[in-house]
C-alpha cells in the first residue's frame, strides 16, 4: 500500500489537513506500506515557498515521517507536458482560446446551457473550430488552454468506467459532469487534474485519502488514468472537518491553522486525541 498527502502550498495547514494526513499515514503504517508527501505547487500565482516551508514544519511537529525525496510538482513540469503531448498526439485535446468572459457570454446566449456538478459546462465553442482556424489562432500568438475532447475520449475508452471508493462504494464514472475540462491551463502549462493523475501513477499510489470536495474531480481523473494507461487507485473521500458553527475549515481562517494551534500551546498528543488518533 502506498498512500500520500498532497497539499497545495496556498496557505497554512489546518486541523482538517492534519486529519486527512494522519489517516493516510496510519493506513500505510497498518499495512506496512509507504506514506509519501507531495507538494502540489504548480499554480505559481497562488503557491509560495514560504507556505511549503511551513507545511514541512507542521508535519515535522506532528512527528510524521515520509519517504524521501518529497515530490515537488513544479520540478516535474516535463512529466505533465509529456502526458499532455501523448493525449494531444491522439487528437484528445484541442486548443481553447476562450476567455472566461467569452464563455460566460456564450452560456448566457444559449439560454438553457447544460450544467454539471461544478456549474455550467464549457459550451464547446473551440471544439467546433476547423483545423485552419486552430492553426491561425495559435499562429496569432493568442494564449490558449488545451481542453479534453470528452466525447472522443469516451469513444476511445468504449466501456463505461467505474472507480472504487471505500467510503462511498463503487462509482460509475460521470465525467460528463465536468464536460470538456481544461487539461493544460493557459497560465501554468498543466492543470491540477493532469498533474495529480500523472504523479499518483508515477509514484505508484494505491490509496488516495482526500476530502470529499475532490469527489467530483475523480470522475475525470479515472478517464485520464485510462487514457494514460495508469493504474486506478482506490479512493477514500472523507467528509470535511467543520468548526463549531458547521462551516468547513478554510486555509484563510488563521485561527485554526496548525501553526497557531502549536503557538497557542496545543500539544501534538492533545491534537491527535481530539482528532481521534491514538498517541
Ligand atoms: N493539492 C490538492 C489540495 O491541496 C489535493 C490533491 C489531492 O489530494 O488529490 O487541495
Amino acid at each position: 500500500m502506498i498512500t500520500r498527502f498532497a497539499p497545495s502550498p496556498t496557505g497554512h495547514l489546518h486541523k482538517g489537513h492534519a486529519w486527512s494526513m494522519l489517516t493516510a499515514h496510519e493506513k500505510a503504517q497498518n499495512e506496512n506500506g509507504k506514506f509519501l508527501l507531495r507538494i502540489e505547487d504548480i499554480d505559481f500565482n497562488r503557491c509560495s515557498p514560504a507556505n511549503t516551508a511551513q507545511i514541512l514544519e507542521d508535519l515535522a511537529w506532528l512527528g510524521i515521517e515520509w519517504e524521501e525525496p518529497i515530490r515537488i510538482q513544479s520540478e516535474h513540469l516535463a512529466d505533465y507536458a509529456a502526458a499532455a503531448q501523448s493525449l494531444q498526439d491522439r487528437g484528445l485535446l484541442y486548443p481553447c482560446f476562450c476567455t472566461r468572459k467569452d464563455i460566460q457570454r456564450e452560456i448566457e446566449a444559449a439560454g438553457n446551457a447544460p450544467h454539471g456538478s461544478e456549474g455550467p459546462l464549457y459550451p464547446g465553442t473551440c471544439r467546433r473550430l476547423s483545423e485552419d482556424e486552430r492553426q491561425a489562432g495559435i499562429a496569432s500568438g493568442e494564449p490558449y488552454a488545451l481542453r479534453l475532447d470528452l466525447s472522443k475520449a469516451l469513444e476511445i475508452i468504449g466501456t463505461p468506467l467505474t472507480w472504487q471508493d471505500s467510503i462511498h462504494g463503487e462509482q460509475v464514472a460521470r465525467p460528463e459532469e465536468l464536460g470538456d475540462a481544461v487539461i493544460v491551463r493557459k497560465d501554468i502549462g498543466t492543470s491540477y487534474h493532469l498533474a495529480v493523475v500523472v504523479d499518483d501513477g508515477l509514484q505508484g499510489v494505491t490509496d488516495i485519502v482526500r476530502g470529499v470536495d475532490l469527489f467530483e474531480s475523480t470522475h475525470l481523473h479515472c478517464v485520464l488514468q485510462r487514457l494514460l494507461d495508469l493504474p486506478a487507485p482506490i479512493y477514500h473521500h472523507h467528509e470535511l472537518l467543520t468548526d463549531d458553527e458547521g462551516n468547513r475549515l478554510a486555509k484563510r481562517d488563521k485561527s485554526i491553522t496548525l501553526k497557531s494551534l502549536r503557538e497557542s500551546g496545543v500539544s501534538v498528543a492533545g491534537l491527535k486525541k481530539e482528532l481521534g488518533f491514538s498517541v
